[in-house]
């Protein structure tokens, strides 16, 4: 009795009261090397306290038997509206940026969201978008026009690189580039939006121009673009532009870096990819390219296999499709790499779409760290949270405050059971869950509790700073 008074009485001298308390996790921070049984304090959207002793909170997560790691940051997200973000928050991930593509009207774009989302979210300014709007492209998302097969006047070069520079002015997180997409641009014209970007500090998110034997000179491009204008780059895919040549880009990647050249890549942990079947990707050529036939392809909204008369008819109407091609080795082989980070390229449309888009990051967590072993859990974390949050934070400073489990951080936080993490999705029935995912915090508040998804607001900008 006359102890619990005591207890009483020191309480408010001695512990603080958190908005938020999570509980005996295993906690995993990439940067200082963390791995061990911590609690942890949160308020005001941020953690405030990683303890060994225990804390206490308004609020609490028992997080025993989980592992608590920094939310997954997924550099390569097209999907984003609610639907999208629904998929990521139950597959971890607490921001989800689409750099690649990237749009025209970055102001527009982050308008449109503010308040909105349930997920972090963020944009880069896109050459592909920005090209499409000054040569009135009539394609959807990817262009099927003068974009893709008209090389640009130099007045309409000068054009398009106005309006990289006003988006990254209006604090687009990069440049996003494809070159597959928009075969007729002249190395010059991509020089050009390299500079745009080297001169705004930003990095350059490059889809490169070609795959399988091309993709070693179509990689060259964009390390010379590089060495020439001093604009960082981030190569998307490697896997599914290089197919069996992954291993040798990954050579090259190395020696660009041996070189002091600021180059980084990702993939998604799958062996198909998915584009759009109206796209420059499938002009003319396309089979001896990418190595594959029709029926290595298939259809997303059916499920079905392509043959010369359905990809015929399929091309008229656009759509999406997967692409069986990518070697499970290179997979290995990208997966294993020290530089290589995690990202989805994912993105559903009324539940159709690649399994990319809902399991990626699980899929990470439950195959290649439980089941097969090829990367640690504390790598596989490193490459879905601290490894994406440095490649931004030069010109996005927030992002110091993301990807780590420390004092003053974000409350950004993914909290999985290791022992069953996995992706559901697959390529006939994409729009499924990841499971194991039991606790998703997005600045503090939780999105995903107790394995179920909340509807919410919790997400904020990631922006560079507007001239
Ligand atoms: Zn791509």
């Amino acid at each position: 009795m006359r102890a619990a008074w005591l207890f009483l009485l020191l309480t408010p001298l001695s512990a603080q009261q958190y908005d938020l308390v999570i509980r005996g996790g295993r906690v995993i921070d990439p940067q200082s090397g963390l791995d061990a049984i911590r609690h942890l304090g949160i308020s005001g959207g941020k953690i405030q306290a990683v303890s060994a002793a225990p804390l206490e909170g308004r609020a609490a997560i028992d997080a025993t038997g989980l592992v608590v790691a920094p939310g997954f940051i997924d550099l390569h997200s097209h999907g984003q509206d609610a639907e999208n973000y629904r998929y990521k928050a139950m597959d971890g991930v607490t921001t989800a940026l689409e750099l690649e593509v990237g749009v025209a009207d970055v102001k527009g774009w982050y308008d449109k969201r503010k308040n909105q989302t349930l997920i972090n979210y963020g944009v880069s300014v896109g050459h592909i978008p920005v090209r499409m709007r000054v040569m009135r492209d009539p394609g959807d998302f990817l262009p099927t026009g003068d974009a893709a097969h008209r090389a640009a006047t130099d007045d309409e070069i000068a054009e398009c690189r106005r309006q990289i520079d006003q988006g990254l002015a209006l604090g687009a997180v990069g440049v996003g580039l494809g070159m597959h997409y928009t075969p007729a641009a002249s190395r010059w014209e991509i020089l050009e939006m390299f500079r745009a970007a080297a001169h705004s500090g930003a990095v350059c998110f490059v889809h490169v121009r070609s795959a399988g034997a091309e993709s070693v000179a179509a990689l060259e491009e964009v390390v010379a673009a590089s060495a020439l204008t001093g604009a960082p780059i981030h190569v998307a895919h490697i896997t599914s532009n290089g197919l069996g040549y992954t291993p040798r880009l990954l050579t090259m990647i190395a020696e660009a870096r041996a070189r002091k050249l600021d180059i980084s890549t990702e993939l998604y942990p799958y062996t198909a990819a998915m584009s759009a079947i109206e796209s420059a990707l499938f002009d003319p050529g396309w089979e001896s390219v990418l190595g594959i036939g029709y029926h290595d392809l298939q259809w997303t909204a059916t499920g079905e296999r392509l043959t010369a008369e359905s990809f015929a008819r399929y091309r008229r109407t656009g759509g999406g499709v997967i692409l069986h091609m990518i070697p499970p080795a290179a997979v290995e082989a990208a997966i294993a790499s020290p530089f290589v980070m995690i990202a989805s390229d994912g993105g559903l449309r009324n539940g159709k779409g690649h399994p990319r888009s809902a399991g990626t990051f699980a899929r990470v967590l439950g195959h290649y760290v439980r089941e097969t072993g090829t990367l640690s859990l504390m790598e596989a974390i490193r490459k879905m949270s601290l490894m994406p949050a440095e490649r931004l934070q030069e010109r996005v400073p927030a992002m110091r405050n993301k990807g780590r489990i420390r004092e003053g951080a974000d409350a950004d936080l993914t909290l999985f059971d290791p022992a069953t993490v996995a992706d559901a999705s697959t390529y006939e029935d994409p729009a499924k869950y990841s499971i194991g995912i039991r606790y998703v915090l997005v600045n503090g508040t939780p999105v995903v509790s107790d394995g179920k998804l909340r509807e919410g607001t919790a997400g904020r900008p990631v922006r560079a700073p507007v001239q």
